[in-house]
């Protein structure tokens, strides 16, 4: 408690009180509510503007810590580079490659916090599996890459993550490595190396699970409010949805929009880089169960992965291409980078992948600062909390995996600047919502809810199944042939999980519109369910 901390004059109330005390429900009717109650009170601890995996992570540090927190979103949460990623939780081995042990070994311990203490059920251990196959690595190459993998341990049992979840990195024969990727060549297969990392089942899921988790400690969050004319102390908030603004003031504003903070700050200088990521049906590859790495010929630290992912698919990515000039909604894949990605993969495949075999392409952009020089990928991936000369504090760079040091960070810093009361961090105590020891996660084991659902909702399965219960038979239902995502899925994104449209249901509560096809076929289902949900 700092002793010249003094509470703004017209403190919002916030939902630690009222109809949404302490719950993690985001919904339509919340958000009018919450939103009124804010109009009528404008005035806060802290406000977050950008409801991506950074500004979600802000917002529940600071709500944990007892300050009064509003986080504001222009379109919808994970709207923005936080859905696009590939979804890893790395332990840090790039980093170590370039000699940053300290940020590597903030990695590892970032992964050892998500996959054993806070988000357990949306993190699962990956294999990733490089091929010892003639041609596709350079003389040594092999020893350096298994120097590297030992290192990565080194970094695991530093943050003391149990060998037990991640396996050390161990050397496989050509049968093992085939039945673990089906797709790979065999011919001239001298096996391969196999180590582990971590995986999410979804990144805009940890975003959506982050939102929520501060809603349960008194956040508001308000998607499709936009933030303008910002300040050290206020900002201009505009509801998309009516039209209407008002000011709020706060203690402090942290700016975590990303690649779009230099618009939210004219003083921050970023230098956007894009990636991306082709889909394919898992069939292509036999179903592989372990992420496919291929060296990127002509270079020791870059790969091209082919990642196993949820709803049947794998994603092959990713590149690293300067991406200058207006920042787009959506980022697009060039052509280029698809020929690049499908050549890099296809030397390691049996049957080569072609145009003609992508279901999906995704881009994103990467908030890297401009520190000057060089290709994109040599810019450091570290955050960075700046004050600028307005008194916005920014929190810039990093990446999912460190969203919750980098929260720290950002809200250690508007406590001390702005003396603001506060207790201290203790989100790496603190589990998510459907994990275990969160007060929605359900320990016991749910009859009759496909596996698919515990490992999109972890112990929150269960009310998932209690809410699409008004329409027997239906909730374990898929919204479309061949798709498992289930009705009871859609009814939940509405009620609980903040989706106010189909785009919303379709792009981030479920990653279904990923491939356009199955966007089409589940869309009536899912609008007639959301209109119900609404209306009810
Ligand atoms: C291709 C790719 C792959 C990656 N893979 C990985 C990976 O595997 N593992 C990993 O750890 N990291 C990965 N990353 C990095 C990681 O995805 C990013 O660092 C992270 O998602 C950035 O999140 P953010 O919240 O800072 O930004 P964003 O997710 O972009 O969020 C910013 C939000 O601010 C909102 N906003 C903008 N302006 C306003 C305004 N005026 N008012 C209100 N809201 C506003 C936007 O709508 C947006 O939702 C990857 C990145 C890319 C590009």
């Amino acid at each position: 408690m700092t002793p010249n901390a003094r509470p703004p004059a017209q403190r919002y109330a916030g939902p630690t009180v009222g109809p949404f005390a302490g719950t993690t429900r985001l919904n339509a009717r919340r958000r009018t509510v919450e939103l009124e109650a804010l109009a009528g009170r404008p005035a806060v601890d802290l406000l977050v503007i950008g409801g991506g995996v950074t500004g979600a992570g802000v917002a529940l540090d600071a709500a944990a810590r007892g300050l009064r927190t509003v986080l504001v979103e222009a379109r919808d949460l994970a709207f923005g580079t936080s859905r696009w990623s590939s979804k890893l939780v790395h332990g840090g081995l790039r980093y170590l490659a370039s000699g940053r042990i300290g940020v590597a070994r903030e990695s590892a311990a970032e992964r050892g916090v998500l996959m054993t203490r806070t988000a357990p059920h949306l993190v699962r251990p990956l294999p990733q599996l490089v091929p010892l196959l003639p041609g596709l690595m350079r003389p040594g190459q092999a020893a350096l890459v298994r120097a590297g993998f030992l290192a990565g341990d080194a970094l695991r049992l530093g943050a003391g993550t149990p060998g037990t979840l991640l396996p050390r990195v161990r050397r496989v024969d050509a049968d093992r490595a085939r039945r673990l990727v089906p797709g790979l060549r065999a011919v001239g297969l001298a096996g391969a190396l196999v180590a582990h990392d971590g995986q999410l089942i979804d990144d805009a899921r940890l975003v959506v699970a982050l939102a929520r988790t501060a809603a349960h400690y008194g956040a508001t969050v308000l998607t499709r409010v936009r933030a303008g004319a910002v300040t050290g102390t206020s900002a201009r908030l505009t509801d998309a949805l009516t039209g209407q603004s008002f000011t709020v003031t706060a203690g402090a504003v942290v700016n975590a929009t990303g690649v779009w903070a230099g618009e939210v700050d004219p003083s921050i200088r970023l230098r956007p880089s894009r990636g991306t990521h082709l889909l394919f049906d898992a069939a292509a590859l036999g179903h592989p169960t372990a992420a496919l790495t291929v060296p990127v010929p002509g270079s020791t630290s870059r790969f091209v992965f082919a990642l196993p992912q949820q709803l049947g698919r794998v994603a092959v990515g990713l590149t690293d291409e300067d991406a200058p000039g207006p920042i787009p909604d959506e980022p697009v894949p060039t052509d280029a980078e698809t020929g690049f990605l499908l050549d890099t993969v296809n030397a390691a495949l049996h049957t080569a992948l072609t145009r003609a075999d992508v279901r999906g392409a995704y881009a994103g952009l990467r908030p890297l600062l401009d520190t000057g020089g060089g290709g994109t990928a040599d810019l450091s991936r570290e955050h960075a909390v700046l004050e600028s000369p307005s008194g916005v504090i920014t929190v810039v760079g990093g990446k999912l995996t460190t969203y919750r040091r980098m929260a720290e960070d950002a809200v250690d810093t508007a406590v001390r600047l702005r003396g603001l009361s506060a207790r201290a961090c203790w989100t790496a105590r603190l589990p998510l919502v459907g994990a275990p020891g969160h007060r929605d996660g359900h320990p016991l084991p749910v009859d009759g809810a496909p596996a698919s659902l515990l490992a999109r909702y972890g112990g929150e399965a269960r009310s998932v199944l209690a809410v699409a219960e008004a329409r027997p038979g239906a909730a374990c239902a898929p919204i479309a042939e061949g798709i498992d995502v289930t009705r009871a899925e859609i009814a939940y994104a509405v009620t609980h999980e903040g989706a106010l449209d189909v785009s919303d249901v379709l792009d981030r509560r479920t990653r279904i519109g990923l491939v356009a096809e199955d966007a089409e076929r589940a869309r009536p289902a899912v609008e007639e369910i959301l209109t119900d949900r609404q209306a009810g």
